[in-house]
């Protein structure tokens, strides 16, 4: 891929893309970090040329399998909410992520990490965040194909995990997995009913915000090749 190409002409251009950017601003994104990292990452490279005119809405669009790359308000609001005070505002630690998918949330999540640990149970997709992720030359990312319910427990804890698909109830072993003042965003509930939560580490207590009513895949058991 050239230069060109990564930079992405007419619908995927720059002013295309500020023209999202000014829209996450708009609906209350608030984090310029973040705003700009939406800016830079080609979100038109993680999905199939013939959707890629439509990469810089701000809507979710479908991957294959079932399966759909976030919409980019969502990414941003959770990502700010990994980085929201007390957190240090701009680095992570090491980072969990559940639901690679086509590797866009991690994309956006590397910028602000030491490392992100990301799991997929779909083998075909880690397959192809794996390929995007080495086109965009990012390193700190380790993939694994794996039922993400368990957390990655030999890397744990965890100062921020970030979970893509929706359980109904949040995973118990997650918590477990939070370092003392990490972060968990995850959404949770039933399909048409979830809601963006966020648990706070306390020694043993978890402050829970509630953050915006989303609309995720779900969080399934077991792998898939
Ligand atoms: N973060 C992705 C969104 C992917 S959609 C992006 O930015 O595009 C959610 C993903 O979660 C799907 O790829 C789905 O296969 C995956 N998933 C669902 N249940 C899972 C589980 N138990 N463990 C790991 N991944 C899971």
């Amino acid at each position: 891929m050239n230069r060109r190409e990564r930079a992405g002409i007419g619908m995927t251009s720059a002013r295309t893309r500020d023209r999202l950017v000014e829209r996450l601003r708009q609906n209350g994104i608030a984090n310029e970090d973040v705003l700009s990292r939406i800016r830079d990452v080609p979100r038109h490279l993680f999905v199939d040329e013939a959707l890629a005119s439509r990469a810089y809405e701000d809507s979710a669009l479908p991957l294959g399998r079932g399966q759909t790359i976030s919409q980019p308000y969502v990414v941003a609001a959770m990502t700010e909410e990994l980085l929201r005070d007390p957190l240090d505002g701009r680095t992570l630690g090491k980072t969990l992520e559940i639901g690679t998918g086509c590797g866009y949330q991690t994309a956006v999540l590397a910028r602000f990490a030491r490392h992100v640990f990301s799991i997929e149970r779909i083998q075909s997709l880690l397959k192809r965040a794996q390929q995007n992720l080495r086109t965009l030359e990012i390193k700190n990312v380790s993939l694994r194909h794996a039922d993400g319910w368990r957390g990655w427990r030999s890397q744990a804890p965890f100062h921020g995990i970030l979970v893509t698909a929706a359980p109904e109830i949040v995973p118990d072993e997650l918590l477990e997995q939070l370092e003392d003042g990490g972060r968990l965003v995850i959404p949770v509930g039933p399909p048409g009913r979830q809601s963006l939560v966020s648990m706070t580490r306390r020694g043993s207590d978890f402050e829970r915000r509630d953050l915006l009513p989303v609309s995720f895949v779900p969080l399934v058991e077991g792998t898939e090749t």
